[in-house]
């Protein structure tokens, strides 16, 4: 079957109270296929019309949808399970035209957002809050989760089929009504996992989907209809929306980038370390959030795990993401291409040691595609850009430690907080990161520290802004609000 017919038919649309319309601003951009140039579609941006829309619709679903039992809230997500289940070979190959990333990439990905909405479904139990009879003299006390309104979501182009599942399900089975804003990048799955959410039989205007760039956020940090604000992007993004949504009153969530550290002690297994830690840095073309950027290794095994690293890299793939065998896709834009491989010659300027050299990458019959092979540098030391800034790319950097605490200050020494990786067969090395360690998720003989959906996920300093992270029961509680029920009858 040739999976790779195009889409330049495909038209973006957004949902808005059940209908799909077109968006209404004057400016958009061209959806293109990263890895073979082809223009897969037209988006046009949401205006401010467009946004009062959807905040409408979604205002006068809240009414009805919220006095509905949970129970009843929760069914169509039970449909959408199954839709996303059936249709995620179509959802995957469509990810891949979209985003670059492979096959298997893809279908993990969307394995990961399912699983948020089967944490949802649980909601008649999650939801529960606590009650204490006799809580004072004659007087019962119960705490009731209640929803809020409209809730908008704000997602990046890296996980377009995983992070908007991060938000929907939790805000409709609560019983709010949400609106999700995907990046303009790859709009294409966000768009089919709206077509998905209508066949489910979610009632009109409690889910809407509006396109748009930073106009269209702005537009609805502002409206005074949005009750809160999930973001999932870079920092400075994330930075203005938390800041901008406080101004407005409405509650907020913003993850924003990241730079992970992995440490490598000398009685870790360095084989298992540095196959775990080059496929974390390298799959989805080191667009990840989680991607280990930097291994901080012990002097005594550092040779030895470098030459690891390298052999590694030197076996990774890179191709087309729908082609069979290949490890590494093809990365967003040519501009983020251009910037990745900057960042790798400001790695050269300051004196970083490229170990393995992937710039000179080519896939034969994809001559347009933004490819660009692993690239590992040695001699990286914490005062360089590549060991500080997010590169969002498969660059890897290599730095040596002395010992343990001198690898966790290394670690805690960037402006970032949200994920890190310790490779050691000491339980007591363990307990001294897990204490020590500045991060929101910390992977210990994992390479990739990613949470189930039913524990939160979100990082610290620079990676997270606000107080409730995504999924879990941090979800219930951003998209709920607790009433405390205070009750006296008179004595029979
Ligand atoms: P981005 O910040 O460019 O865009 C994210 C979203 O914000 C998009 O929907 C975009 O339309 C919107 N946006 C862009 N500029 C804006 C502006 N000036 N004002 C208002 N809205 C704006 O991020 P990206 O490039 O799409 O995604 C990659 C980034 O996301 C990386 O930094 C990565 O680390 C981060 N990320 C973080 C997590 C996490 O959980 N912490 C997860 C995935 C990705």
């Amino acid at each position: 079957m040739d999976t790779r017919s195009p889409v330049s038919e495909l038209e973006i649309r957004n949902y808005v109270g059940g209908e799909w319309r077109e968006p209404t601003a004057d400016d958009g951009r061209d959806v293109v296929n990263p890895a073979t140039g082809e223009r897969l579609a037209r988006v046009t941006f949401s205006g401010a019309d467009d946004v009062d829309r959807a905040v409408e619709a979604g205002l006068e679903a809240f009414d009805d949808w919220s006095r509905r039992p949970v129970e009843e809230r929760i069914q169509p997500l039970f449909e959408l399970k199954s839709l996303l289940e059936d249709h995620q070979a179509e959802l995957a190959e469509l990810l891949v035209r979209d985003h670059g990333k492979t096959l298997a990439e893809a279908r993990g990905e969307l394995r990961r957002g399912i699983e948020n909405v089967e944490v949802a479904c649980g909601m008649p139990t999650t939801m529960q809050a606590g009650t204490l009879p006799n809580a004072a003299p004659g007087i019962d006390e119960s705490a009731i989760r209640q929803p809020l309104g409209v809730f908008a979501a704000v997602t990046p182009f890296n996980f377009p089929g995983m992070i908007p599942l991060w938000f929907l399900p939790y805000a409709v089975a609560t019983g709010n009504a949400f609106v999700l804003k995907p990046s303009e990048r790859d709009p294409l799955v966000p768009q089919r996992l709206v077509e998905l959410v209508e066949e489910a039989g979610v009632p009109d205007g409690v889910v809407q989907l509006l396109h748009g760039g930073a106009d269209t956020v702005n537009a609805l940090l502002e409206h005074e209809g949005i009750a809160g604000i999930s973001f999932v992007g870079s920092t400075p993004v994330a930075r203005h929306v938390y800041a901008k949504a406080a101004e407005h009153g409405k509650r907020v969530q913003a993850q924003g980038g990241a730079k992970n550290y992995v440490i490598v002690t000398e009685t870790a297994d360095l084989e298992f370390a540095a196959e775990k830690t080059v496929s974390s840095s390298f799959a989805c073309g080191g667009e990840r959030c989680l991607a280990n950027d930097v291994a901080v290794v012990e002097e005594s095994v550092y040779d030895e795990f470098a030459d690891l690293v390298v052999e590694h890299a030197a076996n990774q793939t890179v191709g087309y993401g729908l082609d069979e065998g290949v490890d590494i896709g093809a990365l967003i834009t040519p501009e983020h291409e251009r910037r990745v491989r900057e960042f790798v010659e400001t790695g050269l300027e300051e004196g970083a040691t490229l170990l393995y050299d992937g710039r000179d990458v080519a896939v034969e019959g994809h001559e347009d595609g933004n490819f660009l092979g692993p690239c590992v540098f040695g001699d990286v030391d914490g005062e360089m850009t590549i060991a500080q800034e997010e590169i969002f790319g498969p660059v890897l950097g290599l730095a040596a430690a002395s010992d343990l605490d001198e690898a966790v200050e290394l670690l805690n020494g960037t402006r970032f907080g949200n994920a890190a990786s310790l490779f050691t067969g000491e339980g007591a090395d363990a307990r001294a990161v897990r204490h020590d360690a500045d991060v929101g998720n910390l992977g210990v003989n994992v390479g990739t520290a990613a949470p189930m959906a039913f524990f939160h996920f979100g990082g610290r300093k620079d990676s997270f802004f606000g107080d409730l992270h995504a999924q879990g029961d941090d979800a219930i509680r951003f998209y709920t609000d607790e009433t405390i029920y205070i009750e006296r009858w008179p004595d029979r």
